[in-house]
């Protein structure tokens, strides 16, 4: 079964997000469960978190189908202490979240480097700040998005997303996110099928499928190999549609959450509904 949603606001409170799903479609979402621009938040209320709960539950969303993001504040490999504790406290509250709703998995960019330590310094910073969390919590996976490498982030190629898994103690709670414009900006051509083949044998000789937990869905405005971070909707952007018929028709993407990331929030109804269009037999 294929899981389509997209990363829908939760405004107002986390209950709200999965209502959102449901307005357009989606069978899977994401959800920020706090500020994303903010350090410290609220803790979440009881009344929140069983009315999110419940209509999950209404509505048919599995935590298999869920993909919390935490915030884009925390720098796990961060190279500075202060950073770095700051750093893996709030990211030990977004684990602790997500244990409070149910959910299984928490999505996360890897950390950057600041050009202040190697990238294999930084990797092995970001292994230590996820086992000190997995220690801390039950049950919840903890999920690296590969990146665009821009600036001085990590975790652009799945070397690095490979050499951080090797850090983590807990091999069962720790995963991969693929996100698609990260992927083809970072350099690996997904827009023809040979490279597809080429470049998902690779993710599974490097990394191996089995931590494949999610995937984000976008197109994007910057080329291939450019190291930028640009979403866009899917129609438009420079990778094409064939990337999406593929995924679309791919056994290996069946019963994880497939999140759109796109910048037109009016589209994706649409873009739900041509994804499961692409899905043959
Ligand atoms: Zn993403
Ligand atoms: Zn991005």
């Amino acid at each position: 079964m294929k899981y389509i949603g997209a990363h829908v606001s939760a405004s107002g409170g986390v209950e709200n997000a999965p209502l959102n799903a449901q307005a357009i479609g989606a069978k899977a979402f994401a959800l920020f469960t706090k500020n994303q621009r903010q350090w410290v938040a609220e803790p979440l209320s009881a009344k929140s978190i069983s009315l999110f709960k419940e209509r999950c539950a209404e509505f048919g969303f599995a935590p298999s189908q869920i993909l919390p993001h935490d915030s884009y504040l925390i720098n796990l490999g961060h190279p500075e202490t202060d950073g770095l504790e700051k750093s893996r406290a709030a990211f030990l509250d977004e684990m602790q979240r997500c244990e409070q709703l149910g959910l299984d998995r928490l999505n996360f960019h890897p950390g950057s480097h600041l050009k202040a330590i190697s990238v294999e310094e930084c990797c092995r910073r970001v292994s230590e700040s996820i086992n000190r969390a997995l220690d801390k919590t039950q049950g919840v996976i903890a999920v690296i998005e590969n990146t665009a490498g821009q600036g001085s982030n990590i975790g652009n190629t799945f070397e690095e997303l490979a050499l951080i898994i090797d850090g983590v103690e807990d091999k069962s709670r720790v995963g991969i996110c693929i996100d698609t414009c990260h992927t083809y900006t970072a350099g690996y051509d997904l827009s023809t099928r040979e490279g597809y083949e080429q470049v998902f044998r690779r993710l599974n000789d490097i990394v191996g499928f089995n931590y494949l937990r999610g995937m984000h869905l976008n197109e994007s405005k910057k080329a291939l190999n450019s190291h930028v971070d640009r979403h866009d909707s899917l129609g438009d952007g420079l990778i094409g549609s064939q990337l999406f018929d593929m995924l679309m028709n791919d056994p290996r993407m069946e019963d994880i959450p497939l999140i759109l990331e796109t910048p037109d929030e009016t589209r994706w109804a649409r873009e739900i509904e041509y994804l499961y269009g692409l899905i043959r037999g």
